[in-house]
């Protein structure tokens, strides 16, 4: 099956930066991939990102919604807003958004609720620290997140989820092989027993995801697919990771 490749451009690029994404989506058309590619914009490239992506194999997504359809919410953008300007997933509940906006779980499910009543796949982003890892909580932190980011209304919906453990992001260090894999088919068993009728959702690795390790992450059976941060800036560097995810697919 192929996998998810997601480019979250965090708070990077301008409008210049757009060609990055039309390098992407032509290279796509000549050469199909077997993953599903998207880009997470900042919201004020969002409108445009979507327009020129349109008819191509790249979806546009946002990093975040806010969980109310409306309202005076000053300098928060809906998730209804984002669909209408052509965003079709939404990244939530990343760790910068948990640390810088002290967003909790709860409010991470009540984002994901306001995503799925207006059409957008959410992409829920769990992890744990450096010090819980150290001291052997990564697990358990992990499956925490998860009961509680993850609310009942994603039975039956198409959505996904990315572990990104936080010390790894922007830092060029990753957990083994192993540690990933540990964690993903744990939560692959959890997402099972809660969502039991419901297909199952890809388990992104997330995390200083670069062209050099690709392929080796996105080869292990219980990686769905990678949350890419920084080298999802560069097209070069962005479809390398794509064409790791094809070489894993054909292994
Ligand atoms: C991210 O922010 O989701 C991420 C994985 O960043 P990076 O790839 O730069 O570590």
């Amino acid at each position: 099956m192929g996998k998810l490749i997601i480019g979250n451009w965090k708070m990077h690029g301008a409008s210049r930066d757009l060609a990055e994404a039309d390098a992407v989506a032509a290279d796509l058309a000549r050469r199909p991939s077997s993953a599903r590619v998207a880009i997470c914009p900042s919201f004020v490239l969002l409108h445009r990102l979507a327009e020129r992506m349109a008819g191509t194999a790249v979806a546009v997504g946002a990093q975040d919604v806010h969980a109310n359809d409306q309202g005076a919410h000053t300098g928060d953008v809906s998730a209804a807003m984002l669909h209408d300007a052509g965003a079709s997933l939404a990244i939530i509940g990343h760790s910068e958004r948990r640390s810088d906006h002290f967003e909790t779980c709860d409010q991470v499910a009540a984002k994901v609720r306001a995503a799925l009543a207006a059409d957008l796949e959410p992409i829920v982003c769990l992890g744990e620290t450096l010090q819980e890892r150290r001291e052997g909580l990564a697990l358990e932190v992990v499956l925490r997140q998860a009961r509680d980011s993850l609310p009942d209304a994603l039975a039956g919906k198409d959505f996904a989820v990315a572990y990104e453990p936080i010390w790894a992001i922007g830092a060029g260090v990753t957990p083994s092989l192993g540690e990933i894999a540990e964690i993903h088919a744990a939560l692959a068993q959890a997402l099972r027993q809660r969502f039991p009728n419901t297909r199952p959702a890809p388990i992104l690795y997330g995390g200083s995801v670069k062209p050099a390790n690709a392929r080796d992450i996105l080869a292990l059976a219980e990686v769905g697919g990678a949350l890419v941060g920084a080298a999802s800036l560069k097209a070069s560097d962005f479809l390398a990771i794509i064409r790791a995810a094809d070489a894993a697919v054909a292994r």
